[in-house]
């Protein structure tokens, strides 16, 4: 059984969900708890996946007790219809870790995807760190994207047998997307696209950021349109309405800022691949921009994915307004400081996350062999 409710999870589950369909060995449930509700919906549309269960838990405005409390209490029964040999999370949400406690209390084994990334900092990002760790402590099987996750987990003396490095599904879901080149809904987007001209994409939603310093983010966004007249900033915005509330009064009223709401991942990955310079908060684009050799700046003071840090094409700005006008003006203005991070490297994984998880949960219930870490038999 696969739980998942936001957008993220989805997209980094739906390869595993196709791959467990596609399993001889294994049978697939899903069960989603709708903690986002159509961002979730445009992803397993775009995958083609029909949820078992719909916890429909979404609610304006809910804290993120209620958010654990509605999960607990809605899964539960679902897991004792079901009785799931296994249960697979995916990450650091809310749903994720309230789904790994609901499984641990009726027994059953919780398999954690994207396992071990660790920022350090209890506090950031929040809830997420916290919960990545509270879920590593229940997981009977820890599905590590990178040879350093491994080695967090290692270090809190989880047993190297239950590990095993997958690289991230996130490439795999990326791969299958890009390769479709929709088209842009937004007729705005499809002009951007043929005009050819230079994109900074921003994409921003953390929680710790909410309030002044998003507001802070706004107004840099808002200056650097005017300062370079000649860029399309391209922000598709989330659908939290503080997001809204903070960001868009300063970047309104532009005609070189596009405000889109959310967009299809296969519409997002397009965007991707055609902006000059990335500038975000995300966890999941700190880890497909630098697949398609895309300088990323990331308004963060740390991150639980330092691999494309060391590898160069992922800048820690944090999130002061003046610091992160001057780094995008200097990519924007300095070639050699643009070609130096615009390189494309793949150190979250190959594409083959997807088929090395469902080997490993299969080798869990004593139905096939371990198989190797994503590394040993040839990084790509
Ligand atoms: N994404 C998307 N549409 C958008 C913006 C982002 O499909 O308009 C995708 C993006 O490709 C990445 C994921 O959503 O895979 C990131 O989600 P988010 O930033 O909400 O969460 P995080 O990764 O920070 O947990």
């Amino acid at each position: 059984m696969t739980v998942y409710g936001t957008r993220p999870e989805a997209i980094k589950v739906a390869p595993v969900i196709r791959a467990l369909e596609a399993s001889d060995a294994l049978d697939s449930v899903t069960v989603v708890t709708g903690q986002h509700r159509e961002m979730l919906d445009q992803v397993n549309e775009i995958f083609g996946i029909t949820p078992d269960h719909d916890l429909d838990i979404f609610e304006h405005g809910a804290t993120l007790s209620l958010i654990v409390a509605r999960v607990l209490e809605r899964l539960d029964p679902v897991l004792e219809a079901e009785k799931p040999a296994a249960l697979v999370v995916q990450g650091d949400t809310s749903t994720s870790t309230a789904a790994a406690v609901a499984a641990f209390h009726r027994g059953i084994p919780v398999v954690h995807l994207e396992a071990g990334l660790r920022s350090g900092d209890i506090s950031t990002p929040f809830p997420e760190e916290a919960n990545r760790r509270l879920t590593s402590q229940l997981a009977a099987l820890h599905l590590a994207p990178t040879a350093t996750s491994k080695a967090n987990l290692l270090r809190e003396t989880i047993s190297p047998d239950q590990v095993v490095i997958t690289g991230n599904t996130v490439i795999d879901a990326l791969l299958t997307a890009v390769e479709r080149k929709p088209s842009f809904t937004d007729p705005e987007l499809e002009s951007l696209a043929d005009a050819g001209g230079r994109v900074v994409l921003v994409t921003t939603h953390r929680r710790e950021n909410w309030g002044d310093t998003m507001k802070g983010i706004g107004r840099a966004i808002g200056r650097l349109a005017d300062r370079f007249p000649d860029i399309a900033v391209v922000l598709p915005i989330h659908r939290n309405p503080l997001v809204r509330a903070a960001l868009l009064p300063y970047i309104e009223g532009r005609s070189n800022v596009t405000v889109t709401e959310p967009l299809g991942y296969g519409e997002f990955t397009r965007l991707l691949a055609l902006a000059s310079v990335v500038l975000t908060d995300s966890g999941g684009v700190q880890e497909e921009a630098p697949s398609l050799g895309k300088p990323v700046l990331v308004m963060r003071e740390n991150t639980e994915r330092p691999e494309a840090v060391e590898a160069g094409t992922v800048r820690l700005i944090g999130t002061d307004e003046n610091r992160i006008v001057e780094e995008v003006a200097t990519l924007l203005t300095d070639s050699t400081a643009h070609r130096a991070m615009a390189h494309a490297t793949n150190p979250y994984g190959d594409g083959h996350g997807a088929m090395r998880s469902v080997a490993a949960i299969t080798h869990l219930l004593d139905l096939g062999p371990r198989p190797a870490d994503w590394g040993t038999e040839g990084q790509s």
